[in-house]
């Protein structure tokens, strides 16, 4: 089959192959003809060699989804030609926390398919039929690729931080692959959305205020909530925002992070966190119950693709997750 993959780390060690093996299926594993990939942050860490990868060559690719071509001789729930989506975390089944409904954090697994195991870079990948969930038929391509991971973990974020009705929630990078579909999820759990973000199109995705100078935002957010700060702030840029996130944060409100893009090392003033009851939420990823809940809601979700790629364009696909004039998703159709 034809795949994006690297022996070496570094994108420049990302090579189109054709005659790579196809994977081979378990009993319980199904084999997917894949359709669409969404690229992501997370792909790009793959590649560069900062985080435990395999197998060695690699296929990267951790938001995938496609059409069931082969099962295995258990696998009850689907069938060949099936359409579904890649829930892409590793994990046993059996453990406490996935017998909590938290999955991703299995303690004999929790990392995600397209890292310790190859990805959806390719024409095939074959997963467990446990982390393979059937869409509708009418379910897009470029929405289904977008939920393991954009759409996912701002839902679950949300969910952590319990955003209440009329609430203020402030998003920053409210236009990036997380952020729109948190702006939406904010609007639909009646919150009132400020986003920050230099794109006036996402008021179009819920937004009821923009904050486009990111050297203004607590003041901005002061003068909208008048002075009551945001009751739930969602970020993932980590160091450059934590000031201006931390102090937009109002009495009672909720701090919530799932990554750290521009560096994870912050100063922390225990006394600013404790005399507001600020409460500071990690959150990873999201359940295999929640992915079902957001394929039901599909007609209600967007998404804005900016650029497609074909697989033979990876290494372009990668490289434009960081491009200056990056206006929504990108995309690597299979
Ligand atoms: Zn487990």
């Amino acid at each position: 089959m034809k795949a994006a993959i690297f022996e070496k780390p570094g994108l420049e060690n990302l090579k189109i192959k054709h005659d790579v093996e196809q994977p081979k299926i378990t009993d319980h594993d199904v084999l997917i003809r894949v359709k669409m990939t969404g690229v992501n942050p997370i792909d790009h860490i793959t590649i560069s060699g900062t985080r435990e990868v395999k197998p060695i060559p690699h296929i990267p690719g951790a938001e995938t989804a496609g059409e069931i071509d082969k099962i295995g001789k258990h696998v009850i729930s689907l069938k060949d030609g099936d359409r579904v989506i890649v829930y892409n975390r590793v994990f046993d089944g059996t453990c406490d926390m996935c017998l909590n409904q938290c999955e991703m954090l299995c303690r004999n697994g929790g990392k995600e398919i397209g890292v310790v195991t190859n990805g959806g870079f390719a024409e095939y990948i074959s997963i467990p039929e446990r982390n393979a969930f059937k869409i509708p038929d009418e379910m897009n391509w470029d929405l289904t690729a977008s939920l393991p991971v954009s759409t996912l973990t701002p839902y679950h974020a949300l969910k952590e931080a319990a955003l209440n009705v009329n609430e203020s929630l402030l998003v920053f990078g409210a236009s990036g692959n997380t952020g729109m579909m948190a702006v939406q999820f904010g609007k639909k759990m009646g919150a009132k959305v400020i986003a920050v973000s230099k794109d006036e199109w996402v008021k179009e995705f819920g937004a009821d205020y923009v904050i486009s100078d990111y050297d203004k935002v607590a003041e901005k957010v002061n003068e909208f909530t008048q002075g009551r700060m945001a009751d739930v702030v969602l970020i993932s840029l980590g160091l450059n925002t934590w000031d201006s996130s931390f102090d937009s944060v109002g009495a009672n409100g909720r701090w919530v992070a799932f990554g750290g893009l521009t560096g994870a090392d912050v100063e922390l003033n225990v006394q600013s966190l404790y005399s507001k009851q600020i409460k500071l939420i990690g959150s990873h990823s999201g359940t295999r119950k929640q992915i079902k809940e957001l394929i039901e809601m599909y007609k209600e979700l967007k998404i804005r693709v900016w650029k497609k790629f074909k697989l033979d364009e990876a290494k372009e696909a990668l490289q434009a997750l960081f491009a200056k004039e990056r206006d929504g998703r990108i995309m690597l159709e299979i």
